[in-house]
């Protein structure tokens, strides 16, 4: 039904409203007449909350009646958990130490949007002051390492830029979640706030959002003109920017831009070739200044953010100590990113607040455990979905690695192809190699061509999420 669900609103909506408000919506589960939907952002939850709610209730209404409600939450990054509120962590009487600590180090939403309260979406429409920068994310709070040096020499050098002319134009940055991104845009924001320069700092969500508005109050010139007034565009996650005229105006906005000679600062979870929601043109202006990319953290990288989030807990709570043996089993364990670093110091805390007594290795063990083992994304390997899609398509594997072309080879291929893109972080031409030496254009012509049909045929769109789930699980 979700899919017929999706299928509709697409279709009652028109192709551009459909991406860039419903394509990342997704159903988790429907329980005693309640459908929770999840989405990434907690800003596409409140548009769509505000915007839509009953449209997608009776739609779901009328192709499954059992579903009396609609509850839209976040996601977060890695697996559909459902993040708690900001304020969720804060001391509930009602629910006992072990719902707190959980409550605590559930992983917690985007900065990005604990940076953007609700109310700066209560503007008014078209507004566009950007979302606000988080106080916290400075470079001063921005811990440099061997993975990060180049991305924040480069950053400073953006932001502390003076005289005619931008430096790399775009700067785009990328790499997985929670790898300081987010904190060197806000970083460079403030700098170049500092120096007196007229800084927007945008997500794509806001982006789309500002967009979307701006054309429906027919005020999509003056949009346009106040992007165009500044010194320095900031975009977060532009891999979200969908929908044909958005990515359009997106692409005419950056380009305004760099001709102008105004700085354009950028960043992904990929490499601009990999933007593949975005016209070949725009992603080669993208790629076209100085690309880089952020390593994942090394031990050393994340003993020192810890310890500075340590220190910087500390001055608010001056009781709370962390013996340097508990610290170096933290940043040992914890590997994935530093979202994960902070979760784990919010559950320690909560567990020195609640117990009153001091963190030991064992205790942290306890209250980390989780996070250590759920935060491990699954690998999946490529050679398992070629076995896999092989298997269930009657075909061998080294069918799937030919140059035979027949329809009974060719699609579990592409299904392959698209599989790997989406369940693994191989790059494509990476995938093209594992494929028997494709080329990666060859990939994304598959990748593109899945998700088309995925999105026409309810049928396959079934059996790819059934494939998925093999996979995963
Ligand atoms: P991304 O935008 O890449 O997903 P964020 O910038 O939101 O990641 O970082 C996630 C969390 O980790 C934030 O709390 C951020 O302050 C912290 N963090 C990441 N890298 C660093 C770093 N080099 N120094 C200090 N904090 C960091
Ligand atoms: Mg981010």
């Amino acid at each position: 039904a979700w899919s017929r669900v999706k299928r509709r609103l697409r279709a009652e909506l028109g192709e551009d409203v459909f991406a860039s408000w419903f394509a990342r919506l997704e159903l988790e589960a429907v329980s005693a007449g309640t459908a929770r939907l999840t989405v990434p952002t907690r800003f596409l939850k409140s548009w769509i909350e505000s915007h839509y709610l009953d449209r997608v209730l009776n739609t779901f209404r009328s192709e499954a009646d059992e579903v009396a409600r609609i509850e839209v939450s976040v996601r977060g990054p890695a697996a559909p958990v459902r993040a708690v509120a900001p304020g969720a962590a804060k001391p509930n009487p009602t629910s006992g130490p072990l719902a707190r600590l959980h409550a605590a180090g559930t992983p917690a939403p985007a900065p990005v949007a604990v940076a953007e309260p609700d109310s700066a979406l209560r503007g008014e429409p078209g507004d566009l002051n950007g979302a606000p920068l988080d106080g916290r994310l400075t470079f001063t709070s921005f811990v440099v390492g061997r993975s990060n040096a180049l991305a924040h020499a480069a950053a400073e050098r953006v932001a502390r830029h003076e005289g005619e002319g931008a430096l790399y134009n775009p700067l785009y940055f990328h790499a997985g979640v929670g790898l300081g991104k987010t904190h060197l845009l806000h970083g460079i924001g403030h700098a170049a706030r500092d120096a007196g320069r007229r800084v927007i700092y945008l997500t794509a969500d806001r982006f789309m959002y500002g967009f979307v508005n701006a054309l429906k109050t027919q005020n999509a010139l003056a949009f346009k003109e106040r992007l165009r007034a500044i010194d320095l565009l900031i975009l977060d996650d532009v891999q979200f920017i969908q929908g044909k005229s958005i990515q359009a105006e997106f692409g005419h906005t950056i380009n305004a831009l760099i001709d102008a000679g105004r700085q354009v600062v950028v960043a992904s979870d990929r490499p601009p070739t990999e933007l593949e929601a975005l016209d070949e043109r725009v992603r080669s202006r993208l790629a076209g200044g100085l690309v880089v990319e952020i390593g994942n953290l090394d031990e050393q990288l994340r003993t020192s953010i810890l310890a500075a989030r340590l220190a910087a807990v500390r001055a608010s709570h001056p009781n709370f100590e962390v013996s340097p043996t508990v610290a170096a089993y933290v940043a040992k364990a914890i590997t994935a990113n530093g979202r994960d670093l902070e979760g784990a110091v919010n559950r320690l805390l909560a567990h020195a607040t609640l117990t009153g007594t001091a963190v030991t290795l064992e205790t942290a063990e306890t209250a980390i455990r989780d996070l250590v083992k759920n935060r491990e994304p699954k690998r999946i390997k490529i050679e398992d979905i070629q076995k896999l899609v092989a298997s269930r398509y009657n075909v061998s594997r080294s069918d799937i690695l030919s140059e035979r072309r027949t329809a009974a080879v060719v699609k579990p291929r592409q299904i392959a192809m698209y599989l790997s893109k989406v369940l693994t972080l191989r790059s494509l031409p990476e995938i093209g190699r594992r494929f028997g030496g494709r080329d990666h254009t060859t990939v994304l012509h598959a990748v593109r061509k899945i998700e088309k049909q995925i999105g026409e045929d309810a049928v396959l769109g079934d059996e790819v999420e059934l494939l998925k789930r093999m996979l995963q699980d």
